[in-house]
């Protein structure tokens, strides 16, 4: 009887802002926490609330091998809402822990790492590439590891060196996780039968800043994933182009291009330098193109006059938790109410102290709060407003669009506020709006409203395209510890020059 083989599952997912407060061990509590047996009995579930990676790879894995032919090793799989950098403390913990459980396991036939790729540490430009090298060593030499990578991954050269086959997601927003798993099942069903993989790989001067990634038609990057996909045959089994995330601040950043091949890096070279030229001569088209605040208080005021009028979604891209912003800076909202723009739904605010205060004060009371009074970020203002509580809610519901179609989201407590015209849904689990399930979940109407303001550079267009069109959404240029505007900030390990921040940038092949 053929032996079964014994897969070990882990994960370690951060985007790490290095302008953002640091990441401790309860932001992953909160957030993605799967120890153990735990992983495998959550990656079965309908609507897990682990990485659908995860469950992707549980999957195909099930379907390659038969539900009782493989042996799954589940170790540690855990996520953070993206933020600053890991603490030291924290991730030492985790790997040891990862460590023991890897070796407890005996010798593995191969390793799934379900990972995001840009995380910092308080102590390392690179916890990622650790992490690949601990368990690289642990396992030896032999033993597949193949890891998938969310597309703003920052790469460096022990990440790739560590692991044998690096899969990116190829969508942004993304909607493709679980296929991703399901690849990554399919090449380590490859490799244990003998397919032994070769890749090359190559890094960009070219940090893209966050709204020039989308993957729709017309975008640059979807333009260059979709060249790179057309290289894939017998022989190119891969192709991952990871623009990577500006706001790590690191010497890795900058769009890389990983091409694999089942037999030679010759082949593997020739398909990434193709790539790399095409998007060195595409790099003027990542410049952003943004509204200014008072262009999008004019076009939420022409949208209110009526129902006949074209409604917005206005995205406040510096301010996104999906890139480690707060999710609670008030510029938009100033002046919004300053402009006296009715029929609006800012979704959502994060102010964990007023949920509690308006949890308090109960369902149609009327109160003064003033928002972000326990926030100490420079950028989150506080702004005194008047409201009335119009719902309260446990914040934990399903979703139907986007990339929460199928899982189970959680905002945790959560309170609908009406300011006279604009209303405001505070959460008290810092993340992004999605989807228009966001707005549903709390009892309100998404089609109803002439304005939506959303706090996130782009995750939530999957989730709104059956009620918005791409010339229906603005991204208004605010300040914000995520905004694309990328001269805003001080870089300290930015490998310089840079695209598009350093005009003068010069590439070429060696
Ligand atoms: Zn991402």
């Amino acid at each position: 009887m053929k032996k079964k083989p014994k897969i070990a599952i882990c994960g370690f997912n951060l985007e790490s802002n290095r302008f953002a407060p640091t990441c401790a061990e309860s932001d992953f509590r909160e957030n993605m926490f799967f120890v153990g047996r735990e992983i495998s009995n959550e990656a079965r579930k309908d609507s897990p609330a682990i990485h659908l990676g995860v469950k992707g790879f549980f999957s195909e894995m099930n379907k390659l091998f038969g539900h009782d032919d493989w042996i799954d090793v589940p170790t540690m799989v855990i996520g953070s809402c993206p933020a600053g950098p890991v603490e030291e403390e924290f991730f030492n913990e985790f790997l040891e822990q990862l460590r023991l459980k890897l070796l407890a396991a005996g010798p593995l036939d191969g390793v799934y790492i379900c990972q995001h790729g840009a995380a910092v540490a308080t102590h390392t430009h690179d916890p990622d590439g650790i992490m690949f090298d601990l368990i690289r060593r642990v396992v030896g030499d032999e033993t597949p590891i193949v890891t998938t990578l969310d597309l703003h991954a920052n790469i460096s050269d022990l990440m790739t060196s560590a692991v044998d086959v690096l899969v990116g997601y190829r969508t942004n927003p993304h909607v493709d996780m679980f296929d991703r798993g399901v690849e990554a099942a399919s090449v380590l069903k490859e490799m244990l039968d003998g397919m032994q993989p070769e890749k090359y790989t190559i890094r960009l001067p070219l940090v893209a800043p966050s709204v020039t990634q989308l993957t729709a038609e017309g975008f640059p990057y979807g333009d260059l994933i979709r060249y790179g996909q057309k290289f894939l045959d017998e022989d190119i089994f891969n192709v991952t182009i990871l623009s990577g995330f500006a706001f790590g601040d690191t010497p890795k950043n900058g769009m890389t291009i990983i091409v694999h091949s089942r037999s030679t890096i010759e082949n593997a070279r020739l398909v990434a330098e193709k790539l790399a030229v095409s998007a060195w001569t595409d790099r003027t088209r990542y410049v952003p193109k943004m509204t200014s605040l008072e262009q999008a208080v004019g076009l939420a005021q022409q949208a209110q006059q009526s129902a006949e009028e074209t409604p917005f979604l206005f995205a406040d891209p510096a301010d996104n938790p999906g890139g480690g912003g707060r999710g609670n800076t008030t510029y938009i909202l100033e002046a919004f109410i300053a402009a006296g723009i009715k029929n609006c739904v800012f979704s959502v605010f994060y102010d964990v102290a007023a949920v509690e205060l308006a949890c308090k004060s109960g369902v149609n009371s009327e109160i003064e709060i003033t928002l972000n009074s326990q926030e100490t970020n420079e950028y989150s203002k506080q702004l005194k407003v008047k409201a009335r509580v119009v719902s309260l809610h446990s914040g934990k519901f399903r979703g139907h669009y986007g990339m929460v179609a199928g899982t189970t989201a959680d905002t945790g407590k959560t309170a609908v506020l009406d300011l006279g015209g604009i209303t405001i849904i505070c959460i008290s689990k810092r993340q992004q709006c999605r989807s228009s399930d966001f707005i549903s979940a709390f009892g309100l109407d998404a089609s109803s409203f002439s304005s939506i303001v959303v706090k996130s550079r782009g995750h939530f267009r999957a989730g709104f395209s059956h009620l918005f069109s791409d010339d229906q959404i603005i991204e208004v240029d605010v300040p914000g510890l995520t905004s694309p505007n990328l001269s805003n900030f001080k870089w300290s390990y930015l490998p310089r020059p840079v695209y598009p921040l350093d005009n003068d940038t010069s590439w070429d092949l060696d």
